[in-house]
This record gives structure tokens, sequence and C-alpha cells, in this order.
């Protein structure tokens, strides 16, 4: 029985290790890895690993409770829209940034920053954030 998509996700984030699918028919990469090529829907997917290495396109803080209870040890903390070397864009945590609004207007007024992975681990789950390169 082929092991979850989801569940292999995390495992591989364990291991510091950002999985995501490319393409055989179009050469594209899906991340967070599905099933299929989000692009061209092709089934004749392989396992990618991603550098993690990219830019911090845009960054805020979670003014909202966080969605899930195992943030809540976490937050508050920034949050931002990156886009990786190999062109996917991701969402996640920017770890080493101030929340006050003086410290994310700086920062954003300097975006596009260089970042790279720094997973951490909440309630005993691995979970991607980014730090400033
Ligand atoms: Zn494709």
């Amino acid at each position: 029985m082929q092991k979850s998509i989801i569940r292999g996700y995390y495992e591989d984030l364990e291991q510091k290790k950002l999985i995501g699918k490319k393409c055989r028919k179009c050469g594209k990469i899906t991340f967070p890895p599905t099933a299929i090529c989000e692009h061209c829907g092709s089934r004749e997917i392989d396992a990618f690993e991603l550098s993690g290495e990219g830019e911090l396109l845009f960054v805020s803080h979670s003014m909202a409770p966080p969605p899930n209870p195992r943030f809540n040890k976490i937050a508050p903390y920034a949050y931002g829209h990156v886009r990786l070397q190999e062109g996917v864009f991701v969402q996640g945590i920017i770890t080493g940034v101030g929340i006050d609004p003086e410290s994310l207007l700086e920062f954003y007024q300097k975006c596009p920053v260089k970042v790279v992975p720094d997973i951490i681990e909440a309630e005993g789950l691995s979970i991607l954030a980014f730090k400033i390169k």
C-alpha cells in the first residue's frame, strides 16, 4: 500500500528534506507534494528534493489566533510568502523576524530577501519555516 503523501511530507521534513514532485510530462514542480501534477494533471511524477532556498517576497504576522492549537506555543510569529529558486511559491513561518509594526515594515521594505529552510517543531510535528540567510 502506498504511504500517505501528507505523512511522507512530514517524515521528510523530520529529515530536514523538502520533497516536492517533478512532472515527467511538463517538467514542472508541485510543492507541497500531491498525487498529480498541479500544472498539467499528469500522474507521472517523481519525488524531487528542493533546495528550500529562495526569496521572501512578503512578510506579515499572525494577527488572528493560530489556525491549529499546535501553533499556540510558537505564536505570535511572522508569516511570509517565499519563492523558492525552483520556481515554487510557498507560504510559511519566518523565524528571526520581529513582529512589531516597525520591524515588519523595515523588513517588508527590504524584500525580496534570501531565505533558507528552518524546519521547526510544534508539539511533535515538524513544520516548514524559513529564516533569513
Ligand atoms: Zn505536469
